[in-house]
């Protein structure tokens, strides 16, 4: 491995589900690795015990498998590493770069009210900036509760941003930030900095909200005398109101597509274009071509709007290139929820069933539509729309000329589209009724829906008696209606 090799990683705490925000951290992280042939690498930054869990580690796991996003190096969990983040927070102190503060969290409260009140921003004032390393010490030794900061120089800390360009902050508006609390535990930015040190880190790449974190960073790699990494930060993903996303816009973990219908290919091209646009207007990409096209140039700084409707569109374009053997397996689960599963779709029916899928396949835009539009090939016990019933089932003579489309379909040999067209058109012409006045309600009758795959597709994929019993019924409903 060259020198240049690009290390990346994907960083997350367990402290919730692998939401979208994540994902397409995650995503871009994926995305870059893999067009510049380098390194993925999954921290898992659990060092907020009280609020990290395993459980959330399944299932961060379990949502970037299920996207498909593979890393190369970990899962590394932070928590491991706290020696080492403590060692690099006392060679900051020893460089004479952090100092230790004993402020008790009351005093400074009383501080920084004090402060508000005379309408002054607050930031550690520090009163604690001249102890000198020996006295700290003694003090700690005497156990007095104190916790370690870092001394920010003054200057200005700039650094270019992949995204935003170059980026700069005034060191004078930066807290002299905790290393080490307290109780001795870490925090966030020493760890991560330590981290990405140790694992030779080339490229950050992560939201929006860490870019106040990113001046910090940057003086802690120069404090422990490291080259920074570069950074790239992935503009806020909004809902479609324009706030931020969160639960209030539905569904925001990645599992919740999965049982809500949609393709992890499908929510990867999304969740690719969120920010990310490879040119030429293009949109449904396959993994091998985002990877290829992808560069830091067309990501955008500009929040992306998480448009529901689009993502559907993606997915029902992913739907329809799927192969009915490939839909066989997708379905399975909404089918046994449904209660539409037969044992016989595993066997002798298996060809028919695949048949079927194929036919729904070009209306269906989510996974678990298959079984909603399935159901009347399958059994009698479904509802009709009731705009498509009160449209094409109260047409006076509904139910007879269902019943004779009915005597008439049990005459048709062999049972195949075209024979079943020539016999509806037969009808209509002797019943004196446009072909359509048949086609409509029967389709209603059949699928209990007002638009629906070719009719006499319908038709044939149900077979004789199925066709012959759903007209029936619906003639029965209609008699049932108007008695
Ligand atoms: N654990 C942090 C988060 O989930 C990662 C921040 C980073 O990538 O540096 O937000």
């Amino acid at each position: 491995m060259s020198p240049q090799t690009p290390r990346v990683r994907f960083a997350p705490s367990p402290t919730g589900y692998l939401h979208v925000g994540g994902a397409r951290t995650a995503l871009f992280n994926w995305l870059y690795a893999r067009n510049t042939q380098g390194v993925l690498i999954l921290r898992i930054e659990d060092t907020d015990v009280a609020r990290s869990s395993d459980e959330m580690v399944k299932a961060i796991l379990d949502g970037l498998a299920w996207l498909g996003i593979t890393h190369d190096e970990g899962p590394f969990f932070q928590s491991s590493y706290r020696a080492e983040h403590v060692a690099k927070a006392r060679a900051i102190e020893k460089a004479g770069r952090a100092y230790g503060c004993f402020c008790a969290p009351e005093a400074l409260e009383q501080r920084k009210r004090e402060a508000e009140a005379r309408g002054l921003a607050w930031k550690y004032d520090r009163v604690c900036e001249g102890l000198s390393p020996s006295e700290a010490d003694r003090r700690r030794e005497a156990g007095e509760p104190g916790c370690l900061r870092f001394r920010v120089p003054e200057g200005v800390t700039k650094y270019p941003d992949l995204v935003h360009g170059e980026t700069s902050f005034n060191n004078a508006e930066i807290e002299d930030l905790v290393l080490l609390r307290t109780d001795g535990t870490p925090t966030y930015n020493l760890s991560c900095v330590s981290d990405d040190i140790d694992m030779r880190v080339t490229h950050v790449i992560r939201g929006d909200d860490h870019i106040s974190n990113t001046p910090k960073q940057i003086l802690l790699y120069e404090a422990l005398g490291a080259t920074p990494p570069l950074f790239g930060h992935l503009p806020l993903i909004l809902g479609d109101d324009k706030k931020r996303l969160s639960k209030r816009h539905g569904a925001v973990s990645v599992m919740e597509y999965e049982k809500a219908g949609y393709l992890p290919e499908a929510l990867f091209n999304f969740l690719a274009l969120l920010g990310w646009s490879p040119g030429n207007d293009r949109e449904i990409l396959t993994k091998p071509e985002m990877t290829a096209a992808f560069s830091f140039s067309g990501v955008g700084g500009k929040s992306a709007v998480f448009d529901h409707d689009k993502l559907t569109w993606m997915n029902a374009e992913y739907l329809k290139k799927k192969t009915g053997e490939e839909l066989f397996g997708l379905v399975r689960e909404s089918f046994s929820q449904a209660g539409l599963w037969q044992e016989a779709f595993d066997g002798g029916r298996r060809a028919w069933f695949v048949g079927l899928l194929e036919l729904l396949k070009d209306r269906s835009r989510l996974v678990t539509e298959f079984a909603r539009d399935a159901r009347p090939f399958l059994t009698e016990e479904f509802d009709y729309d009731p705009a498509a019933a009160s449209k094409h089932f109260s047409v006076a003579q509904a139910a007879d000329r269902l019943l004779a489309l009915s005597e008439e379909l049990a005459k048709t040999e062999p049972f195949d589209q075209t024979t079943c067209e020539t016999a509806l058109r037969g009808l209509a012409t002797r019943l004196g009724v446009k072909a359509g006045e048949l086609i409509h309600p029967a389709r209603v009758a059949l699928t209990g829906r007002m638009v629906s795959p070719g009719i006499f597709a319908v038709m044939t994929t149900m077979g004789r008696d199925c066709v012959r019993a759903r007209l029936n019924r619906a003639a029965r409903f209609i008699g049932e209606q108007t008695t």
